[in-house]
């Protein structure tokens, strides 16, 4: 390896871990580490300019032994520079890097002297945390403002400044808080925010220029593998699948305006209460034909064929043949148009706000067609209104998860549930919905097992800790850190990858290399690859924390020594 001198710079007025951290991270960038100490004239500078008798104050000379005595440091001087800047050292040094810890922005005249001389500069080493403002999305299927989790979390709850126009009063109290996204894509990044809640920029720049912040192998590429969101239901989302990785592709490259990226999604929800419904993933074969004999509207959209190939092969029991009849019997129906269609709608819903047959209805079959009353409130004259029947619907109590896998139909009905997927919004519309259907697309790409509702079992990995996690998963993990009050814990969620959490709810402290910062409800937090994670609870403390599991890393590690 050719050499790498590598220059970094501070007070160290006292030296501390978090600049011990910085060191280290500047040490890796080269193979060797100079450190300038900024000399006490430049100290009495930064106090104000007065020179106070201030016994906490270290001369330099001192300052330089110390940081002299660290393992990573090869060599540290005193600066020769007057002003606040270190540039008149930087250029008697000419080292090849000029690092920079996360909390000091480089002076002009030290940019000046790094592009003068070719001297590449880094900067952000040491970051450990991020404060962020998540991005809200009114999707008008979101609870209105008083009624969501959403709105609260982003402490929008409450109109915050009261119009003396009353109708424009009353449109905001009604505005829909749909989801709260967490993250770094770009339809609706985070925020940085100060400790005081003034903003520093977006996460996506901040990604641009201190990329060091998401780990060596994960800066590569420069942005988060997944997403986490908040969501806050109130009426039925549409019903939907997400392409897999090549067929994301595919659609991105043919129609970038609809698919806005070249990413699959796979994606978990928690639920946040125990009040969550859902709709994911064919039933098996058998509940449909049941379905068919109590309810005639469903064999006739189908049509007769359809349904005798569904009988035939729920019987035969050949999962090949099951997977073709379902989506020769899915696709007719989601394709059904015009006034055959209609009267069918119309006539179903009648079924189901009628009096049940005597002896009523199997369970499954009175659940499904309860909802075929509410989408129909919910939508009109829909097609949708027939999907309860081919698809599984769930119903999961606080902390349950529900996992979608690719190409898997399904649609949230209600409920308030977190949320993680691989960074993407790739979304295949089938119905209940004004968007775009897509139903050429969707009727090919998706998965037709027939079979139970995937689902994600949270491990207990500590007391106070859940895990959120499976193998197929490959971009994300959750964990729910619960800490009663009083209680601690130290964590580190990613050693190789970043982290990206929110306190749920509860009060408590967040410390980290020695800094604190206060979590309530609604605060969001990034932690930077590989950091200790201090929390301490006053409160009842639930905080939800998404990374990349370790599989993740293994695999790219073994990708990349394929390439090489
Ligand atoms: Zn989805």
């Amino acid at each position: 390896m050719s050499k790498c001198v590598v220059v970094a710079s501070g007070y160290f007025n006292p030296l501390h871990y978090g600049h011990v951290s910085y060191l280290q991270k500047a040490r890796d960038l080269g193979t060797s580490l100079l450190v300038i100490v900024y000399n006490d004239k430049q100290a009495v500078l930064k106090m104000g300019g007065e020179q106070v008798a201030d016994h906490s104050s270290i001369p330099a000379r001192d300052r330089v032994r110390l940081v002299r005595s660290l393992a990573c440091v090869d060599l540290a001087i005193e600066s020769i520079d007057k002003d606040d800047s270190v540039a008149e050292t930087v250029r008697l040094l000419y080292p090849d890097v000029f690092a920079n810890s996360g909390n000091r922005t480089p002076t002009a005249k030290e940019v000046q002297v790094c592009d003068e001389l070719g001297i590449k500069m880094v900067n952000g080493l040491g970051i450990e945390m991020l404060l962020l403002e998540g991005f809200t999305q009114h999707y008008e299927w979101g609870k209105k403002r008083r009624e969501s989790m959403v709105a609260a979390l982003a402490g929008k709850a409450e109109v915050e400044s009261p119009d003396p126009n009353r109708q424009r009063l009353c449109s905001e109290t009604n505005k829909p808080f749909a989801e709260l996204w967490m993250g770094d894509h770009p339809s609706g990044p985070s925020s940085v925010v100060t400790p005081n809640g003034t903003s520093a920029g977006c996460l996506i720049s901040t990604f641009k220029t201190v990329p060091n912040v998401l780990g060596k192998i994960i800066s590569k590429d420069g942005s988060l593998p997944f997403l986490m969101k908040v969501l806050s239901i109130e009426k039925a989302l549409s019903i939907q699948a997400h392409p897999d990785r090549e067929l994301a592709a595919k659609l991105h490259k043919e129609r970038p305006h609809v698919y806005k990226d070249a990413n699959h999604k796979p994606e978990i929800a928690i639920a946040l209460a125990d009040d969550f419904e859902a709709l994911c993933g064919f039933r098996p074969v058998a509940e449909l034909v049941e379905i068919m004999d109590h309810v005639p509207e469903l064999a006739t959209i189908i049509g007769e064929n359809a349904a005798q190939r569904l009988r035939f092969s729920a019987k035969a029991g050949n999962a090949a043949e099951e997977a073709a009849a379902l989506k020769k019997a899915f696709s007719k129906m989601i394709r059904s148009e015009g006034e055959e269609a209609s009267r069918l709608i119309n006539s179903l819903v009648e079924r189901a706000s009628a009096e049940p047959p005597s002896g009523g209805y199997p369970e499954a079959i009175e659940k499904a067609l309860g909802l075929v009353e509410r989408l129909h409130e919910q939508f009109g004259e829909d097609i949708g209104v027939f999907c309860p029947f081919f698809l599984n619907y769930v119903q999961m109590d606080v902390g349950e998860c529900l996992y979608m896998p690719q190409n898997t139909p399904h649609a949230y009905l209600s409920g308030d549930i977190v949320e993680c997927m691989a960074c993407s919004d790739n979304v295949v519309r089938a119905a209940l919905t004004p968007k775009l259907k897509d139903l050429d697309v969707l009727c090919e790409m998706l998965d037709y097992r027939g079979g139970k509702t995937p689902v994600v079992k949270a491990q207990q990995i500590e007391d106070d800790m859940k895990l959120y996690k499976d193998f197929d998963i490959e971009e994300f993990q959750v964990t729910h850190l619960r800490l009663e009050a009083g209680k601690k814990r130290r964590y580190c969620f990613s050693y190789h990858g970043p982290a990206l959490g929110f306190a749920w709810r509860g009060k408590g402290t967040l410390k980290i290399s020695g800094e604190s910062t206060q979590l309530a409800s609604g605060v969001v937090f990034f932690l930077s690859a590989g950091v200790d994670a201090d929390f301490s609870a006053e409160v009842d403390l639930d905080c939800f924390i998404a990374c990349c599991p370790s599989h993740y890393f293994k695999k790219l590690e073994f990708a990349n020594a394929l390439h090489t």
